[in-house]
């Protein structure tokens, strides 16, 4: 590199520095402060590698660099596929894409988006090497499995474990867990779609150890245990636990599957979130192969994790659906960082989103509201603002009897329906999801950042603002 080259890379502003230039922008409030620091690494990332392959003429000031993340920003304002705000409270909102990722995350994708990638390629040896190699070692760490893989997502993971383990043989599941996710998918119609035999077995309520034993004959190959996780059979039930079913197996020769739907690997007991079995435990109890999923509790991207044996996993990875439900480098770059996140729990906790919404205090939620109502208060005198202790749900069919404390802000708006206000608050920019509750809007303050206050505020401001001041 020429010494010309190095004294313009060294002229770079700082982020912070670029950031509190951008934030004294009267278009700042639009953007929360995580999407500023993103479109404005972003900017100086293009203006460094201009710099390193000649381009000298590329401006480095402070104001080029806020003018170059705003045109970034507001073009991204403009696609179909743009940022919202969430503030339903509903933590995994699968309408809103579940997961936001990690900065960690965030950075990792934009890395290799931006340009190729060692995607199947051993740095060391030169080798072609396996996509999933990385992650699956980290999912070994974190899980005490022998062996892992990953595919597209979990419903991606069932169909393919089913297919491998269990095509043209029965795979012996409890009634009980005959479960829908939403839409299309049936845990019936995913068997069949399989090619496994479903026998099932028990009743809803009710099934014992015995029922399974029972039907075990030369066809049998499966044992399948399904979380409930969005729904839950209270009263007089009873189902049989995984060590049972392990015991079982190992004693018929038959393998045992868990599909853990969310699959946390955080214990998030702690925060009252309880009932989530976790990857590890399965493994440790003696469950042959289990899947979850990457953007739901584990506040990752898109896609299906399978930790087990390393015989079966090797056997997913040369079937022939592997091949359809393939990652891609942006997932396999986000997932990664997000596990590496996970290897310590304390860490993961405070910058995996999904995580820190999940178990933020309610006292710091509550402040926040009061922040939000006091600025609505102040702008809008002619509005009532209410402060409402509520509760809220994960969402994504997690922890579905889970209430999180939460607090909203009510507003039921002077001059015009609930309905029609969310409505008009949906199409500002960005544009701002909210519940209704009551004939009220709910600000719901579990699923907004601090950041967020002041982009509702000036989405309020925006939607009231023709229709308050009559000439
Ligand atoms: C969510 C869920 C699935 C589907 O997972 P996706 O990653 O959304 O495809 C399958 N099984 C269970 C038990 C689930 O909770």
């Amino acid at each position: 590199m020429t010494p010309e080259q190095q004294a313009k890379l060294r002229d770079l502003p700082s982020i912070t520095e670029l950031l509190e230039a951008a934030q004294a922008r009267d278009w700042s409030g639009a953007f929360s402060p995580a999407r500023l620091t993103h479109a404005l690494r972003l900017a100086v990332a293009r203006a460094r590698r201009d710099i390193v392959s000649g381009n000298l003429e590329t401006p480095v000031t402070v104001a080029a660099l806020v003018d170059a993340a705003h045109v970034a920003l507001e073009a991204a304002a403009c696609l179909g596929l743009r940022p919202v705000v969430n503030a339903t409270g509903i933590v995994l909102h699968t309408g809103l894409g579940r997961a936001p990722l990690a900065d960690a995350a965030v950075d990792a994708l934009v890395q290799v988006a931006d340009g190729y990638a060692n995607v199947e390629l051993e740095l060391d040896s030169g080798q072609r090497g396996k996509r999933t190699d990385r992650v699956a070692e980290l999912l070994v760490e974190l899980t005490g499995a022998e062996a892992a893989t990953v595919v597209n997502n979990n419903a991606a993971a069932t169909l393919l474990v089913l297919n491998e383990l269990a095509q043209g043989k029965s795979a012996i599941i409890s009634r009980g867990q005959l479960i829908e996710i939403g839409g299309s998918y049936r845990m019936p119609d995913v068997m069949d779609k399989s090619g496994a035999l479903m026998h099932e077995v028990g009743t809803t309520n009710r099934t014992r150890l015995s029922d399974y034993e029972a039907v075990i004959d030369e066809s049998a190959a499966l044992l399948v245990l399904v979380h409930t996780s969005n729904y839950k059979v209270v009263g007089f039930t009873h189902s049989v636990p995984l060590a049972d079913l392990v015991e079982l197996g190992h004693r018929r020769g038959i393998r045992v599957y868990h599909d853990l739907g969310s699959g946390a690997l955080v214990d998030l007991s702690p925060w009252g979130l309880h009932d989530e079995p976790y990857a590890a435990e399965s493994i440790r109890i003696g469950a042959d192969v289990v899947t979850f999923s990457g953007d739901k509790l584990l506040g990752g991207p898109q896609c299906g994790l399978i930790v087990g044996r390393a015989e079966i996993i090797s056997r997913l990875q040369t079937n022939a659906l592997a091949r359809t439900f393939r990652v891609d480098k942006l997932t396999l770059a986000a997932l990664e960082a997000t596990l590496r996140l996970h290897l310590d729990p304390g860490k993961a906790i405070s910058s995996v989103p999904v995580l820190r919404m999940l178990t933020e205090s309610p006292e710091a939620v509550a402040a926040r509201a009061a922040s939000l109502q006091n600025g609505l208060a102040a702008l809008l005198p002619g509005e009532h603002f209410e402060i409402v202790k509520d509760v809220t749900f994960a969402g994504g069919g997690s922890l579905p009897t889970v209430q999180v404390p939460t607090t909203t802000v009510r507003w039921r708006p002077t001059t015009m329906p609930a309905h029609q206000t969310a409505e008009r608050l949906r199409q500002v920019s960005p544009p701002v999801i909210v519940r209704l509750q009551d004939d009220a809007i709910a600000f719901d303050l579990r699923t907004l950042t601090e950041g967020d206050v002041p982009v509702v505020m000036r989405a309020v401001t925006q939607v009231l603002g023709p229709s308050k001041d009559p000439p």
